[in-house]
């Protein structure tokens, strides 16, 4: 077994399977997984060996999502973000940082803002050059692990240089950040996912992402490609998990006065095995990107594009029939066939949302720049 799945098994079995429907019952943030998942090394997978992470890429990375998603939604996105923040801070950040990212300590994004919503290309937060640093305010709508990750890969406009944006190592507990109330929605409801306001938030000018105005060419060539395949892990292992259920549920339940199962009807069968075929297609063409990815091919960038609308899309409608499936069985929380169904309900609206990428896929199939 290789040492990230060897790490990450007991971790699933013991704490993220048994906890994940308190987890979404009530709203609570994951902690016992994430400390972990840290102690084991699982966080600092994408760290680099000389600052003691598993140096190991974006296809463990998804294989560890993925796992993770069959068992709790919002353990799997809570790491989706982790993983983002810790390839920039890898690439980008200082070697302290990186030591920490691989040690454990939680990141995430914050990206996504008030003013241009699910565009989080278009920041429209700043960042200003005053005498003890840099000067930040902002308001982000929505930050995974708000209350827990120890630091923020935070978006604003350049300070002084042209372009869309720069990217900043914001410790969570700098004076000035104001973290909103705890995150209460309808799936995903342990990924403490919450607004954030700064006010004159000052950090050393040293925590900088890359070069000032460099922030978009960093999500475009470190985030989207990552951010899109776990993304899609995500809404794999969600839909894949719900199949599994539905499969139980149909096979095992009688009805006793015609001595036959629900498996015996033609319509049942026929519904599951279209789920079936949109979580192999998906999985599929996650691997596809990877593989495109992994081999430098003309087609990964639309490849990219395309694996987290499919991903995200095919757990909508999958987990859609695993309900009209199963029943009444599935309005009740007896399967968890509900958490799935509404923890799938997130990937489509997370930017690039599912419209925004068939916009992009659209337009790259015609020759056209994507903004
Ligand atoms: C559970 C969860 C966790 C999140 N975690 C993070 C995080 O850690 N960090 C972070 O930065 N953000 C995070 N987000 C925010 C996310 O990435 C999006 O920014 C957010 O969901 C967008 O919501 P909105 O209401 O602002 O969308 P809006 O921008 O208001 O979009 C509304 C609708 O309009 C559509 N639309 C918008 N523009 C276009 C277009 N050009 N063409 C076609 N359709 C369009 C969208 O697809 C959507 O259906 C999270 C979101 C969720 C749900």
């Amino acid at each position: 077994m290789s040492k990230h799945i060897e790490a990450l098994t007991p971790i699933l079995d013991g704490i993220v399977r048994p906890q994940a429907e308190r987890i979404d019952r009530d709203a609570l943030f994951p902690a016992d997984a994430v400390t972990a998942l840290g102690d084991a090394g699982v966080l600092g997978l994408l760290s680099a060996p000389e600052v003691g992470g598993m140096g190991l890429g974006i296809r463990q990375a998804y294989e560890v999502v993925e796992r993770i998603a069959h068992g709790c939604g919002s353990t799997a996105m809570v790491v989706t973000m982790h993983f983002c923040g810790a390839a920039v801070i890898e690439r980008h950040g200082s070697e302290e940082a990186r030591r920490q990212v691989a040690g454990g300590k939680l990141a995430t994004l914050a990206f996504s803002e008030a003013g241009s919503r699910s565009h989080f290309w278009a920041p429209l937060s700043t960042a200003k050059s005053v005498t003890d640093g840099i000067a930040l305010d902002a308001h982000k709508s929505w930050i995974t692990s708000s209350h827990h990750a120890e630091q923020y890969v935070w978006s604003s406009q350049p300070v002084a240089a042209d372009g869309f944006c720069t990217l900043w190592l914001v410790p969570r507990d700098t004076p000035g950040i104001e973290i909103g109330a705890g995150f209460d929605g309808l799936g995903l409801r342990g990924n403490d996912s919450t607004p954030c306001k700064a006010t004159a938030a000052t950090i050393p000018a040293d925590h900088r992402l890359g070069e000032d105005g460099k922030g978009f060419d960093i999500m475009m060539e470190t985030v989207l490609p990552l951010f899109n395949i776990l993304n899609g892990a995500c809404s794999v292992g969600l839909m894949d998990e719900a199949t599994l259920r539905t499969r139980e549920h149909v096979v095992g339940v009688r009805y006793e006065h015609l001595d036959n199962s629900l498996a015996d009807l033609p319509t049942i069968r026929n519904t599951l095995a279209r789920m079936r075929c949109k979580v192999d297609q998906s999985r599929a063409l996650l691997e596809d990107t990877l593989d495109a990815l992994e081999s430098g091919s003309e087609e990964a960038s639309l490849r990219v594009l395309q694996a987290k609308a499919v991903c995200n899309d095919s757990a909508g409608e999958v987990c859609d029939l695993a309900m009209r499936v199963c029943g009444g069985a599935a309005f009740r929380k007896d399967l968890a066939v509900e958490r799935y169904f509404r923890d799938a309900r997130a990937g489509m609206v997370m930017a690039p949302t599912s419209d925004v990428l068939y916009d992009f896929i659209g337009k790259a199939v015609c020759g056209m720049s994507l903004l």
